[in-house]
């Protein structure tokens, strides 16, 4: 029988992980490796007025709405954040994150830079975020022809929109390039172990180290 695990759990509380990049730069095959590889994280599913593409689950990958029902999350406060992308609308709801941040667990992201600019807004302590650079923009179209999901005119309107979201880098607090898809995983996957470390996430330090400065050794 496998021994009980004899670590020290320290409370810390929930990391907002927000990861942006323009369409095809590989956010979503990251997000969706980091997932699988990382139990304590969750996503966070947007709601959206995009059409479903035919690889998506609906309340998955996105929970899929129309208008009139995004209107009213957003009219009554119900999203977090929430904004226009490519034409479509898409919103992060408020309820789950606020459960999960409050339980101490992590949160993964996969929004604009609006969103990310309107989170780091509202809660500065929590958010990490990442922006993931493609190689060049010949190989950032050639991705959105290879995933071959998207109409010709909807990659177009992507590729147009991608150079305004790269202005964006600057907000981000990490900035990785993925030339090579498991460089930047590694690189990701190393950030959210140190931030899991800082000290001022971790509340459960004080008390530990209190405890652990007066006691006598045996
Ligand atoms: P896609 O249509 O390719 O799934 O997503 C288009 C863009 O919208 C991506 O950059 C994605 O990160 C972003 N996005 C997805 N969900 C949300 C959300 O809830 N809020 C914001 N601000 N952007 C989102």
């Amino acid at each position: 029988m496998a021994e009980p695990s004899k670590q020290i759990h320290i409370e810390r509380r929930g990391l907002m992980l927000v990861i942006s990049s323009p369409s095809g730069a590989g956010k979503s095959t990251i997000a969706r490796n980091l997932l699988e590889a990382d139990p304590g994280l969750s996503l966070s599913v947007s709601v959206t007025t995009r059409q479903r593409r035919a690889s998506e689950i609906a309340g998955r990958h996105y929970h899929f709405i129309n208008q009139k029902e995004f209107e009213r999350l957003r009219d009554s406060d119900a999203l977090l954040e929430w904004a226009e992308v490519h034409g479509n609308f898409y919103g992060t709801p408020r309820e789950p994150v606020e459960a999960a941040m409050s339980a101490g667990r992590d949160m993964l992201f996969d929004i604009d830079w609006q969103g990310a600019q309107q989170l780091q807004e509202k809660m500065p302590a929590d958010v990490v975020s990442i922006f993931i650079l493609p190689p060049s923009m010949t190989e950032l179209q050639s991705r959105l022809h290879r995933r071959a999901e998207d109409t010709e005119e909807v990659i177009q309107t992507r590729l147009a929109n991608s150079r305004a979201e790269i202005e964006h880098w600057r907000e981000y607090d990490y900035v990785i390039l993925n030339d090579d898809l498991s460089v930047a995983f590694d690189a990701v996957q190393s950030i959210v172990k140190a931030e899991r470390l800082r000290r001022d996430r971790r509340h459960g330090l004080f008390e530990f180290v209190t405890k652990l400065v007066t006691e006598k050794p045996v």
